[in-house]
């Protein structure tokens, strides 16, 4: 399997640390706000490679964090009034509800960031020990430019980067570009006693203290958006590499942005559609056959159309499952099936491109024509069956199976709720046994009546081995 790593630029092959596990930890949300459908995006995405991998036999543990201590959360608190460590925790049931009513299964591991303070003082006190970091004024700070390896991950290079952290009030440091792993707090704000006084983490040091924790040196995959590969990522680098000398994650990949109108979705530029508002208007499934529709790494515009297309999308398969089950259904197993070499070929060939595209650093949108090359094949066999009236059942069965547990990994299931009634609405399916019922008691005139109005509003009765079945003429 090929992989894009972010940090070494290129595609490579997936080799992980210990064979047959993988180790993926992907930075979750800041829970100062609702999640938006950008923010969606990396979550969908980690849990598809992970449940990818799992289909090839990896053993995978994905660890997704929550940061619940930030400057943006106390930032918010203060606005609202609220003790920051309540608006955490509201904003971060939140996130769980969004994401569980979203359809994602909760990762492996889900670490708050405020129940790792013992880990996140202890790797800010080996930073001070090995002198990568230094104390000042109860906040701690890490020397960029004692670290060699500081923008690999990025390309940036610190003699151009100046300016890139801001000197606020009240801070000491060495350089403009140290950056804060501990920071002394202000009066009324979240703290914990640490060595340098009262305190609380620094945003990058807690995803350090946390994915190594958890995963331990040289992981697999450290993931996220795009948005986070500067500075964020590069600080988690330096963070883990000042104090082991050696590898933290081996593989970085980053997802891209979600835009409006080829702007970024983000809180700041104020173009957010909030996950549950969109989950009030659409089937989930669509907004998780939009991000397949697309490479993971690539921008994707979120708009009305693309939204139909992939609503569309996901019409298809739905309706694929339906004729499969009808044309079970409504043949008899008396005459001869169609022949079936064309879908028997195309079930072989489906599974094979969707490995194939899936190995090409997870093409999702490949893997998705091949699902829709097999969605035709058994739409054509299902034709030639109705025509026929007899289907070769177990190889339909197994034609939907395969689409089953293929979609089911790229995170869609599609079950019989979807497309029962479909055939017929419920006061049609209420003629029918109308009907049954009056042909039982040999009223033939209120028997043929029923019959007449199934008919007229455009549907036939098929009388089959498991009973009548409408169908659409
Ligand atoms: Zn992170």
């Amino acid at each position: 399997m090929k992989i894009y790593n972010t940090l070494a630029r290129r595609k490579e092959e997936f080799a992980t640390r210990d064979p047959g596990t993988a180790g993926i930890y992907v930075c979750g949300p800041t829970v100062y706000g609702l999640i938006h459908v950008g923010n969606a995006r990396p979550y969908v995405f980690f849990a598809v490679l992970a449940r990818y991998l799992r289909s090839i036999g990896y053993d995978v543990k994905l660890v997704e964090n929550i940061t619940d201590i930030d400057d943006k959360i106390i930032e918010r608190a203060n606005h609202e009034g609220m003790a920051p460590g309540r608006l955490a925790a509201a904003f971060s049931r939140a996130y769980v509800d969004d994401t569980l009513k979203f359809g994602l299964e909760r990762p492996d591991v889900e670490p708050k960031a405020t129940e790792h303070i013992q880990e996140i003082i202890d790797h800010c006190r080996r930073l001070v020990d090995t002198g990568m970091a230094y104390e000042s004024g109860g906040s701690v700070y890490f020397r960029v430019d004692r670290f060699a390896g500081y923008g690999k991950l990025s390309g940036q290079k610190t003699g151009q980067m100046k300016h890139c952290e801001l000197v606020r009030e009240g801070e000491a440091k060495e350089s403009p570009l140290d950056f804060a792993v501990w920071k002394a707090s202000k009066p009324g704000e979240p703290s914990w006693e640490s060595p340098w006084g009262p305190g609380r983490p620094g945003w990058h040091i807690e995803c350090t203290a946390m994915s190594l924790k958890y995963l331990g040196q040289s992981f697999d995959i450290h993931g996220g958006g795009r948005d986070l590969i500067f500075p964020h990522h590069e600080n988690e680098i330096a963070q883990a590499e000042a104090v082991s000398g050696g590898g933290f994650a081996r593989g970085w990949m980053h997802v891209g942005m979600i835009t409006t109108k080829e702007e970024k979705m983000s809180k700041s530029v104020g173009n957010i559609f909030l996950l549950r508002e969109f989950l009030k208007q659409y089937d989930p499934r669509v907004l998780i056959l939009f991000f397949m529709g697309a490479h993971y790494r690539s921008p994707l515009e979120f708009s009305e159309v693309n939204l139909e297309e992939a609503a569309g999308r996901l019409e298809r398969f739905k309706n694929c499952f339906w004729k499969v089950d009808s044309v079970i259904g409504e043949t008899a197993a008396a005459a001869a099936p169609p022949e079936g070499r064309l879908l028997e070929d195309s079930i072989g060939l489906t599974a094979q491109q969707f490995e194939a595209e899936m190995q090409d650093d997870v093409n999702t949108a490949g893997a998705l024509a091949a699902l829709f090359g097999l969605v035709r094949s058994i739409n054509e066999y299902a034709e030639l069956a109705s025509a026929a009236g007899s289907a070769d059942a177990g190889l339909l069965g197994r034609a939907s199976d395969l689409l089953r547990r293929l979609l089911g990994i790229l995170g869609v299931e599609i079950t019989e709720a979807d497309y029962a009634g479909k055939a017929a609405p419920q006061e049609l399916l209420d003629l029918v046994a109308l009907r049954e019922q009056a042909r039982r008691e040999k009223d033939f005139a209120a028997a043929d009546a029923a019959r007449d109005r199934i008919a007229a509003a455009g549907y036939e009765i098929r009388d089959t081995p498991t009973g009548p079945k409408l169908v659409k003429k």
